[in-house]
């Protein structure tokens, strides 16, 4: 188990400027006795980085892009903060000894600052699942090495992590990911074929980052999830379950098989996880209102539209044939997302390219780094080959 010191434990945010970086922040900042940030990572956001890290004190602010480091260093001059830039500088932020680290850049992008993390013991704060997607085995065998903690942000895994008795693994029968459905909820084929990337932008219960919600609109989001929980609790593909519930209250479940069902419930705010996972095992406050369970009077629950929504079995498909297969099917939709948010590509179209890409790719085993940098790079080839293809049809 990662050392956690009793007064300030130093984090390290990859992904700062986003959403789940920017909660960590406001998380953090409500306790000071406890928590102190060291270094934030960012993109290509400088100014805002530079904000986030003189507001928060942070000791070191790195930006991937190097065409934003002369802007990161104008925006802290005077600060007495470090600045740095490149893929290299954020790698060697999360190898930094803060006890901390919170894995939450968007995309395969951040595997290899998180492999860093991993390897040296650090409490992983995982809200990044691309990584685990994609990585999964060669994650967790870092993590082992190290000997640091994984702890899920994912509101999802953070449910079923608390609601998971590991001493009784074998009289778990399955587990319950919720899904809000996204804003397309209960739409046919037919009428999401017209669907704007600011229609699926506007998440109904949730405010996320752009690829994150349009993940959630596809259900890729839910995808994704799956893979996450298939390697982080451990569980074959067909001990997880997948329901729609609408109102985000309950988060998901474990079911036992002396019939009981465990639940988190919670609002919808990512605050709460991210707690769970910073201070685990213990709680710490957060201002994110209780549940008012008389107004929530309908809590529903549904099964998934595959048809309309044929993302999560193409998720169980790429879970199935293993070794590289997510990777593959993370990299083409990462590809088809950005395509569709730059109004390239239709709405179905992201699922489309996803198929087309995990059909047309070979998928060695995953036997390292070197492989899934090769793979990725093939089926991100793939991908954009595939939408050129369609844009010229
Ligand atoms: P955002 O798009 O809001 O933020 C992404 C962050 O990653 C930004 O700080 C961005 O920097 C940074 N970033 C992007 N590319 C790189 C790179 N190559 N190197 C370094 N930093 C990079 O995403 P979210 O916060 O919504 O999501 C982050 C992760 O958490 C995703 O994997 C998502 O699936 C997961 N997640 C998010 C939830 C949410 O509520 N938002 C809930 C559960 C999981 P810049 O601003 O400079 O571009």
């Amino acid at each position: 188990m990662t050392r956690i010191s009793s007064s300030p434990a130093g984090v390290t945010i990859l992904g700062a400027t986003g959403s789940v970086g920017v909660q960590t922040l406001d998380v953090i900042g409500r306790h000071p006795d406890s928590y102190a940030v060291d270094a934030l990572v960012a993109n290509r956001k400088a100014k805002e980085l530079a904000r986030l890290a003189i507001e928060h004190k942070a000791r070191l602010a790195v930006v991937a892009d190097e065409s934003a480091y002369g802007e990161l260093r104008e925006a802290l001059s005077g600060s007495g903060i470090e600045a740095a830039a490149g893929p290299q500088a954020v790698i060697e932020a999360a190898q930094r000894p803060a006890p901390i680290v919170m894995a939450a850049i968007v995309g395969a992008a951040g595997l290899d600052a998180t492999m860093a993390a991993a390897r040296r013991g650090a409490r992983v704060a995982f809200a990044n699942k691309e990584c685990l997607v994609c990585a999964g085995p060669l994650l967790l065998d870092a993590m082992r090495q190290g000997g640091g903690d994984l702890l899920p942000v994912d509101s999802e895994h953070s449910a079923i992590f608390q609601c998971l008795d590991t001493d009784q693994r074998d009289q778990i029968l399955r587990l319950i990911l919720t899904c809000s459905g996204g804003p397309f909820r209960g739409w046919s084929r037919d009428r999401l074929e017209h669907v704007t990337p600011a229609q699926a932008l506007k998440h109904p219960t949730w405010s996320m980052g752009a690829k994150i919600s349009i993940d959630s609109a596809t259900l890729m989001n839910k995808g994704l999830e799956l893979i996450e929980a298939h390697f982080l609790f451990d569980m074959p593909s067909e001990k997880i379950d997948v329901v729609v519930h609408p109102q985000s209250v309950v988060h998901s479940m474990v079911e036992y098989a002396d019939g009981s069902t465990l639940a988190q419930l919670g609002s919808p705010d990512m605050r709460t996880p991210i707690a769970v996972a910073l201070a685990w095992p213990r709680r710490i406050p957060v201002p994110v209102p209780g549940l008012d369970l008389a107004r929530h009077s309908t809590l529903t629950f549904e099964a998934p539209d595959e048809v309309a929504f044929p993302a999560l079995p193409l998720a169980r498909e790429a879970l199935r044939r293993g070794g590289t297969s997510p990777a593959i099917m993370n990299a083409a939709n990462e590809v088809a997302v950005q395509s569709f948010l730059e109004e390239k590509l239709d709405f179905l179209g992201i699922t489309a390219c996803v198929e087309a890409t995990l059909d047309g790719v070979a998928a060695p085993p995953l036997d390292s780094l070197d492989t899934l940098a090769q793979v990725d790079t093939q089926a991100r080839a793939y991908a954009r080959q595939y939408l050129g293809r369609k844009r010229a049809a």
